[in-house]
């Protein structure tokens, strides 16, 4: 994607290490992970960063049930069906959305990064706890 070549440093340090990070991670977490590899960002820094990558459409970041927000690359995108209980995050293996069509369809005066649709619920465990009591 050519909006890299805008990239600050802070900003290509962060877009590289979550690169290499397999899951999604809070701007916390990156920030505890550039510490460890000697990086001098400060979390401000860190978060500026991110709210930049999103802005280039190449981050994307959902919120958990606990209000944490959690970032990874677009291009790992991933859709979940999350239990509004104990907060278990599943990713779903097909998505039913048609990136051809429907971004046209739904807002034709934007141009689309990319989209998340997170379904919620009650997981298993859970479901029978409820049923349980
Ligand atoms: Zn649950
Ligand atoms: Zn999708």
């Amino acid at each position: 994607m050519s909006a890299l070549s805008h990239l600050t440093p802070h900003q290509t340090t962060v877009f590289n290490l979550l690169k290499t990070l397999e899951s999604e991670v809070s701007a916390q977490t990156l920030y505890a992970e550039l510490r460890a590899q000697k990086h001098r960002l400060g979390l401000a820094t860190v978060y500026r960063a991110l709210k930049h990558l999103q802005l280039q459409g190449v981050v994307q970041a959902r919120s958990l049930p606990n209000g944490e927000a959690v970032y990874s690359l677009v291009s790992e995108e991933k859709h979940y069906v999350t239990c509004v209980k104990c907060g278990t995050s599943v990713p779903l293996e097909h998505c039913p959305i048609d990136e051809q069509t429907m971004p046209q369809a739904v807002a034709p005066h934007f141009k689309i990064f990319y989209h998340t649709l997170e379904f919620f619920g009650l997981c298993s465990p859970c479901l029978e706890q409820e049923t349980v009591t």
